[in-house]
């Protein structure tokens, strides 16, 4: 009898483990990843098949349930996916069909069956016909296309279609993929020795790219990635934000067209469905995406690429609470596949383990473009107001927009607004308040007049005079984006100003048209949040302006320090990207601050050597693990006092147990939130501790390494 292991797609108790099931009787094969349906009680289920002949072969218990129906008759999964599941489910302390379902789009999920295969052109195409010539034409720009939509944006009949499939100038679902163009750019000797030493490492080898902005580092992915689909093998790029995908769409297309395939959710279903099959069925050699694109259905892997691998946003907030970062690694190792991780600004925890050896280290430390990084101006607010000198822009910053604007360059503005909580800070000294015990921000609640410590529940209260310098100008701190938009207006009001925040940027394509339109110099300054910092290459943009660094410096988050540096880099790296030299302003209550005064070096080393030894000292990563335990309730007494709970359960030997503790976001869609923050010199203790919370208690939600304390 032949058997099968069935997860069934139900997130419930009870179901959280494969269950045994013979193959349907009728003899019908059952693929490895197929979705089945099965009988679950008296009832029947969806399930996803994650074994064949697994465990049971030997000895096939009697009165095995056959499976009811086989719903795919492609498997849906390679095998290295299927492994993953059971990865995820353990390291993130999920239920195994939510890691399932996060291997498989939902469009996909969905899909009754697979689409047919896309369409290839061959030779010269029809010698006559406008029509036809038209969809000989759509096909051979975007080999795979799909025969319906290349129809429809032609407007060929499905006979025209018929015809050109018969006369063999258009094929099915066979991988004529035009020759790569050769690469334009020679690399320099920086970057070919990264290339090589990529391409001598070991299957499952791991790499940190460490390059400044502007490095040359997407040109060392490029020639990589060159190599891997001359070996027959796929590359997967993931990137941190659908907006940067779309900007790195082009260079990409260009330099291997026909092979790429975008993955993101913003995408149509249909060309979601699309991409996948094409990918799946090894029509596409690279996939470009943002976190979920790790997840990419590569018959035969052999490159994973972590672009600004630092960026929170490849740790998923909903379950499965993945790390992308994590997730490419042991994919990597699963599939033989090498990964690379590069940025400008490495996390510290990718830092330390090239420091230490435990991966490789490729450094690119100059610019390729202009030769010179740009010139860091810190401006010190508290000089400004002790000059009587109280605006949003100081002199400096307003003398350099005044600049710029006269020599018709373009401006970026930056400001992080995390929102939601306010820190405290000293006008004259500069100082913020910060927790005796766990050396994060404190943070101001207006409701109670006091300060508050996010992790260990610290109160003081509101303090009158600053405790540094006794001045009485000690307040919380925070602006917005549409402050900083509105004075610009006051100042330059014949400047043409565009805004990029969560507001502006909330509908499909707004992303694209916004950035356009300031790539295309029809604005001259930019006002926007984190996301203009990411990656973007605008090559007018000689000034950068970082209206209140102070903002992340007090983020209540021991990554505070590390967040500010990373900020503040990549901001600084957008300016001076084409021929003219950039200029970066800091505008600051900290100007002696390490993480300021690195980043306007864009000297990480010297950033990693002062950090290290505080994490290293407090336990924090990557000197530790830390689990977050959140209580949710519709009353505020109940949440705290399940977490209260949760709290006393959690003690033990080899943890601390930092809290309960109103979360900085206290109430958030109508409920109370209380957290627990457990730390641990290694990550087995915590995983235990977050699988039996999780299990006793469904209103305990638990994060392993979580990214963002809010
Ligand atoms: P990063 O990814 O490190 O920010 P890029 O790869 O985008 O850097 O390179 C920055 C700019 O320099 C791009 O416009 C790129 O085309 C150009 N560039 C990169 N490598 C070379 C090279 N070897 N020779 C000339 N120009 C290069
Ligand atoms: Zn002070
Ligand atoms: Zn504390």
């Amino acid at each position: 009898m032949r058997t099968a292991l069935v997860v069934i797609d139900r997130v419930a108790r009870g179901l959280d483990r494969p269950f045994s099931y013979a193959w349907p009787a009728d003899g019908t094969t059952v693929p490895l990843g197929a979705r089945v349906r099965v009988p679950l009680g008296r009832r029947e289920a969806v399930g996803v098949v994650v074994a064949t002949d697994a465990a049971v072969a030997d000895s096939p218990p009697t009165g095995l349930k056959p499976i009811a129906a086989v719903l795919d008759r492609e498997p849906v999964l390679p095998e290295d996916l299927l492994a993953l599941a059971f990865f995820i489910r353990e390291r993130w302390v999920c239920h195994l069909s939510q890691a399932l379902r996060a291997l498989v789009p939902a469009p996909v999920r969905r899909l009754e069956s697979p689409p047919l295969p896309g369409l290839y052109a061959v030779g010269e195409g029809p010698a006559r016909g406008p029509r036809r010539q038209a969809l000989f034409q759509r096909v051979l720009t975007d080999p795979g296309v799909d025969a319906g939509r290349a129809r429809a944006d032609t407007g060929a009949s499905a006979a025209i279609l018929r015809e050109l499939e018969a006369a063999g100038h258009l094929r099915r679902g066979e991988h004529v993929c035009p020759p790569l163009p050769s690469a334009v750019l020679t690399l320099t000797a920086e970057q070919e020795a990264a290339v090589c030493a990529v391409r001598a490492g070991a299957a499952g080898s791991e790499w940190l790219l460490e390059g400044v902005t502007g490095s040359g580092k997407t040109e060392v992915y490029l020639e990589l990635i060159a190599a891997t689909l001359a070996e027959g093998r796929q590359a997967i790029v993931l990137l941190p934000e659908i907006s940067l995908t779309e900007e790195m769409r082009a260079r990409y297309q260009a330099r291997f067209p026909g092979r790429v395939a975008i993955f993101h959710s913003a995408m149509a279903e249909s060309t979601r469905v699309q991409e996948w099959y094409r990918v799946r069925r090894g029509a596409a050699g690279v996939v470009l995406g943002p976190r979920s694109a790790v997840f990419a259905p590569c018959p035969a892997l052999g490159l994973l690429i972590v672009d600004e691998e630092h960026e929170p946003s490849y740790k998923q907030e909903e379950h499965p609470r993945y790390h992308a970062r994590e997730v490419a690694r042991e994919r990597a190792r699963l599939s033989g596949a090498r990964l690379v991780l590069g940025t400008a600004t490495p996390s510290l925890e990718s830092a330390y383990r090239a420091r230490t050896g435990a991966t490789g280290f490729l450094r690119l430390p100059e610019r390729v473009t202009v030769q010179t990084l740009p010139e860091p101006v810190i401006v010190d607010m508290r000089q400004e107001l002790a000059d009587g000198h109280r605006e949003m822009f100081s002199r400096p910053l307003k003398r350099a927009i005044g600049d710029a604007l006269a020599r018709h360059e373009q401006v970026v503005l930056f400001l992080n607004r995390r929102g939601y909580a306010t820190s405290v800070v000293c006008r004259d000294c500069g100082l913020s308040l910060k927790c005796p015990q766990c050396a994060v921000s404190l943070t101001y609640h207006r409701g109670r007049s006091a300060v508050l410590c996010h992790y260990c529940f610290h109160e003081e209260p509101l303090p009158v005079v600053c405790p540094g310098c006794g001045s009485t100008r000690i307040r919380s701190f925070g602006v917005g984006t549409e402050q900083v938009e509105e004075e610009v207006r006051r100042h330059w009001p014949a400047a043409r100003t565009l805004r990029a925040d969560a507001d502006t940027l909330r509908f499909r394509g707004s992303h694209q048209a916004l950035f356009d339109t300031f790539r295309n110099g029809d604005a001259d300054i930019l006002v926007g949040t984190q996301m203009v910092a990411k990656g973007m290459d605008w090559p007018f943009v000689t000034l950068v302006g970082i209206v209140a660094a102070d903002i992340t410096l007090t983020l209540p988050d021991f990554r505070a320090a590390e967040r500010a540096f990373q900020l503040i880099t990549q901001a600084a790296g957008r300016a001076g990207r084409g021929e003219r030299p950039g200029t970066v302003v800091i505008q600051t209550y900290n100007p002696e601050h390490y993480a300021i005064t690195a980043a306007a070096r864009q000297d990480f080393s010297h950033f990693y050597a002062i950090e290290t030894p505080f994490r290293e000292a407090l336990g924090y990563p990557p000197f530790g693990s830390l689990l977050l335990v959140e209580a949710a309730a519709a009353g505020e007494d109940d949440a705290r006092s399940l977490a209260g709970r949760a709290a006393a359960a959690a003690e033990g030997s080899e943890v601390t147990v930092l809290g309960p503790a109103p979360a900085p976001l206290e109430r958030l869609r109508g409920r109370y939130r209380y957290h627990v923050l457990v730390k641990a010199k290694d990550l087995q203790p915590l995983l235990q501790l977050g699988e039996r919370l999780q299990a006793e208690e469904p209103r305990l939600s638990v994060t392993v390494d979580p990214q963002n304390m809010l």
